[in-house]
């Protein structure tokens, strides 16, 4: 029986590759038989679009090309920081071919397949979401001390590591200290992962603010090359899905920020509008098709707005 798709759909079939997995947004496939590029993965992102750690029934019509290209650019953008997983998105000339089927175009890219380290590598330039709450707790981050008086949207004195545990489809990821991942991969995996989460957040970061927009918070996935024993960057990067992007001119430490993201989707889901009850454990409602469309219009203006150039289509 075919792997399991978030959200009750079915995996699209892609000749010369076979579905071996799906998370909340990305289908995974291998190759059926020998590849000419290697030890290699097809990552194809849908338009599936997960809220509150469930995959809605609605999908974001062009959210997974707005992923992929984003993450493209992204990879480039950051070559001599840390090496990618890329391999190719050249698209097939005839079926079966072993490229990127022409049904996935534009959204898929076929990567160099990766030993994933178990840990979401997260990068804060800025304190809001779980790592506020943590704050108002303990005045920590994943064990990270913080100063006094920090509130909602403020900037941190320095960007700092903060990771988490990967969860399973719905469930929540958990933060976790530093010492934490020391003893899930090691300490020198640990501490390469940290310097490389900080040094890509950065080169970002700075990336970002030329363009108007703060990165809040970001992140990352790595993986082994099992060929080679690097560490390389995987899965998508710097996307509205994996990263708070703030307007620069409407930030206001204070409150919740604006931002390039689901936050259409977030706030609805929560208004009176959805007829949706959050602690109720079951699943919300379709989206209305306004919503479906601002979410849509907010992922494309961040794609051009980070690049400086609108998709092209
Ligand atoms: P979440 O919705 O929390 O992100 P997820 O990470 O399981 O859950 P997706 O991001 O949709 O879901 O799926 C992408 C999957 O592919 C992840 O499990 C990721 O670790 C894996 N992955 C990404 N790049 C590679 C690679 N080069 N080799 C092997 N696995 C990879
Ligand atoms: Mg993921």
């Amino acid at each position: 029986t075919a792997p399991a798709v978030p959200g009750g759909g079915a995996a699209r079939d892609l000749p010369g590759w076979r579905h071996v997995y799906s998370g909340k947004v990305r289908d995974l496939y291998e190759p059926v038989g020998e590849h000419p590029l290697g030890d290699v993965v097809l990552v194809v992102a849908s338009d599936r679009i997960s809220a509150y750690d469930f995959v809605l029934e609605s999908e974001i019509p062009g959210k997974g090309e707005v992923l992929t290209q984003l993450s493209l650019w992204w990879f480039e953008q950051l070559a001599d920081v840390v090496d990618n997983h890329v391999v190719s998105t050249e698209v097939s000339v005839t079926p079966g071919d072993g490229l990127v089927p022409a049904e996935v175009a534009g959204r898929a890219m076929i990567c160099r397949r990766l030993e994933m380290f178990p840990v979401e590598c997260v990068a804060r330039g800025y304190l809001t979401g779980s790592g506020l709450l943590e704050y108002r707790a303990s005045r920590t981050v994943c064990g990270v001390p913080l100063p006094d008086g920090l509130e909602d949207g403020s900037r941190l004195p320095e960007p700092i590591f903060t990771p988490a545990t990967k969860a399973e489809v719905g469930e929540h990821d958990e933060n976790v200290s530093f010492d934490v991942v020391v003893s899930r991969i090691g300490v020198e995996n640990a501490a390469r992962l940290r310097a490389l989460t900080l040094e890509v957040y950065s080169r970002a970061a700075e990336l970002a603010r030329e363009r108007g927009i703060i990165l809040a918070d970001t992140k990352l996935e790595f993986g082994v090359d099992p060929v080679t024993g690097e560490i390389v960057l995987g899965d998508e990067v710097l996307t509205p899905d994996s990263s708070r992007f703030w307007p620069a001119d409407e930030w206001q430490p204070g409150r919740a920020q604006p931002s390039f993201d689901k936050q259409h989707v977030r706030d609805w889901l929560v208004s009176p509008a959805s007829g949706w009850d959050r602690a109720s454990g079951e699943e919300p409602p379709a989206l209305p098709a306004e919503v479906v469309d601002a979410t849509r219009e907010r992922y494309e203006e961040a794609y051009a707005r980070l690049t400086g150039t609108p998709l092209a289509r």
